[in-house]
């Protein structure tokens, strides 16, 4: 294929991307294939000869589509939503088209200061203050990671690169069992071991973690001689919206001088509106905070935003300068490579920039709020509902709830009712255990679910409950 082409086949895809959007309420939210289904269907070997980019489309058609569960699906209701706008889809065409690698000032220039800003812009719709900086990272779990080698780091007096973990204190992170396993492979990858990650008992409506027990727990690691090294606490938790208390988190990891490194990687989206931010009351004192647009601010997959008070610590920490990579007589510019574990970096701050001014911070907040109400109004109804059980409140847009039908097994009744939900199809959900029960997770959060949608989610709920009753 060549460019002199793509005309023709970019306005096919751009067709193909409008159409699939408006449609999507007629497919399966969830992939019908079985495993192996794409795998046998492609070739095992690839082709010698050029093939006609129409009989790649057409197979792209027959094997891909079938294969795919439909995140953008305004009943998506799993997980957490991923969500794609159209004007950040247009910005990542011409990102792709240019396809700039972006791990310089210099190697884009473009796409360093428009990073700087956009990460401002976001410093600000989040209400933070103007003393942290920002820095886009692919995932939340690559800024975890960041933020625990910084952490190490630090803890050793900048040593740990240099002179490795042998001969030192044991160190010690902290943390709650509501937080996303990214915290555990951070902890693996930067060498401090499984053993040094101290769950710390959860407490109250949030589950947020007892701040007398992580004290109690700091003062004892001191005294057996190891090395309290960092804190990482969670808003909007993964499997149930867990948030801990960042205020008085923040006040221990001060008292004790460790690192703090805030996870709210869905829940950060909603801070646009001021009245959800008591969920992080304090996350001004902390170090480090992630959250992810690409979760519910629509611009998608990859764009994870990460704040710091001292991008000097992260740069101590990973910043690594081959004469190849120095940018000779340039003094004073951000190479944001150096705040980061990979050097190759995307231009993903045009997406932002497209999305933001698309919809406007009132048309982003606007569209988180219904998502919250809705999402709260279905638990009302599902409360009300007999045979229903909430199980974990609303946090912002997500909770939990559990088919209890008489007679039968609670944990048994709800798996069934959650698995003829998804193999059925019309609406997608997952599942969790939080104390001690096996529950449903409800979600509401992609871009073009409307409250029909929500109310089409009650009906498949109360319908597919209703139809396992009577068998
Ligand atoms: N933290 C939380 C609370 C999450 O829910 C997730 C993923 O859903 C992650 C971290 C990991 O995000 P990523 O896929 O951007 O690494």
């Amino acid at each position: 294929m060549k460019w002199s082409e793509f005309p023709k086949w970019g306005k096919w895809a751009a067709d193909w991307a409008a159409n699939y959007h408006a449609g999507l309420r007629n497919r399966p939210v969830r992939a019908q294939t079985q495993p192996g289904d794409v795998l046998n269907a492609l070739p095992v070997s690839p082709p010698d000869q050029a093939q006609p980019i129409e009989d790649v489309i057409a197979d792209f058609e027959r094997i891909v589509m079938p294969g795919i569960t439909h995140w953008q699906h305004p009943r998506f209701f799993a997980y957490f939503p991923s969500n794609a706008s159209p004007a950040a889809v247009l910005a990542d065409n011409l990102v792709t088209a240019m396809a700039p690698q972006c791990m310089l000032w210099q190697t884009s220039p473009a796409a360093t200061e428009m990073e700087t800003r956009m990460m401002d812009w976001l410093r600000q719709g989040l209400g933070l203050p103007d003393g942290f900086s920002g820095v886009i990272q692919d995932s939340a779990s690559s800024a975890t990671l960041a933020a625990v080698l910084v952490m190490r780091e630090r803890a050793l007096n900048w040593d740990g690169n240099a002179s490795g973990l042998p001969g030192q204190k044991p160190l010690r992170i902290y943390c709650s069992d509501e937080v996303h396993t990214s915290v555990d492979r951070a902890i693996w990858v930067a060498g401090i071991g499984q053993a040094n990650l101290v769950r710390i008992p959860t407490q109250g409506p949030l589950r947020s973690m007892n701040i007398k027990a992580l004290e109690a727990q700091i003062k004892a690691d001191l005294d057996a001689g190891y090395l309290p090294a960092g804190i990482v606490a969670c808003v909007g938790g993964t499997g149930t919206g867990a948030c801990d208390d960042i205020a008085a988190t923040c006040a221990v990891a001060q008292k004790y001088n460790i690192y703090t490194h805030v996870d709210a990687a869905w829940a950060g989206s909603a801070m646009i509106c001021p009245e959800y931010r008591d969920l992080w009351e304090g996350v001004n004192q902390a170090d480090s905070i992630v959250f992810n647009p690409h979760k519910w601010l629509g611009t998608q997959f990859d764009l994870s935003a990460h704040f710091v008070k001292s991008p000097e610590a992260l740069t101590q920490t990973l910043a690594i300068q081959p004469e190849y990579l120095k940018t000779h007589g340039a003094d004073g510019i951000i190479n944001y490579s150096e705040w980061s574990v990979p050097l190759g970096r995307r231009f993903r701050a045009l997406k932002l920039w497209f999305m933001i001014r698309a919809y406007g911070l009132d048309g982003l907040r606007q569209m988180i709020r219904n998502h919250v109400n809705w999402s709260q109004d279905l638990a009302e109804k599902l409360r009300a509902a007999p045979d229903f059980e909430i199980v974990t409140e609303p946090v912002l847009s997500l909770f939990t709830f559990r088919f209890t039908p008489e007679g039968q097994d609670a944990d048994q009744a709800t798996m069934n009712l959650l698995n003829a939900i998804n193999d059925e199809g019309r609406i997608y959900l997952t599942q969790t255990r939080t104390q001690g029960k096996q529950v449903i997770r409800f979600q509401a959060g992609q871009f073009d679910c409307t409250a029909e949608d929500i109310q089409f989610a009650f009906d498949v709920i109360i319908e597919t409950a209703k139809s396992l009753k009577d068998t």
